[in-house]
């Protein structure tokens, strides 16, 4: 059983997110949400996580201060970062905080695609 944290601020994004992993992965993980990077950085100083899924717009703290977080109190905790908004500048700072991978919005095939990499490890 794997434990996912997933992040974002659009609720229907968010549930989507989670619906579609529920439906791929069935049993193998348990899912947690949050809508921003303080409600995310909260939680994921609480359990135990195998892989996290951020947006990088949201109020709050946004996806890139809460990987910088994360990476700070786990520096190999997966990070996947899921985004509407895949600039290079944004590529190369993503790189730079120690992100896996970056997939744009709303390509949910290719995230349950990384997804399944590190639910099978
Ligand atoms: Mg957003």
């Amino acid at each position: 059983m794997k434990l996912i944290l997933v992040v974002d601020d659009e609720v229907d994004i968010l549930e989507t997110i989670i619906d579609t992993l529920d439906f791929e992965f069935e049993k193998k993980i348990m899912v947690d949400k949050a809508m921003n990077g303080v409600e995310a950085l909260a939680m994921f100083r609480q359990k135990k996580y195998d892989l996290v899924i951020t947006d990088l717009n949201m109020p709050e703290m946004n996806g890139i201060d809460f990987s910088i977080n994360v990476k700070e109190l786990n520096d190999k905790m997966p990070i996947i970062v899921f985004t509407g908004h895949g600039d290079v500048e944004e590529l190369t700072r993503l790189n730079h905080v120690g992100v896996q991978a970056m997939i744009k919005k709303p390509d949910v095939e290719k995230l349950v695609e990384t997804v399944n990499g590190y639910i099978h490890t």
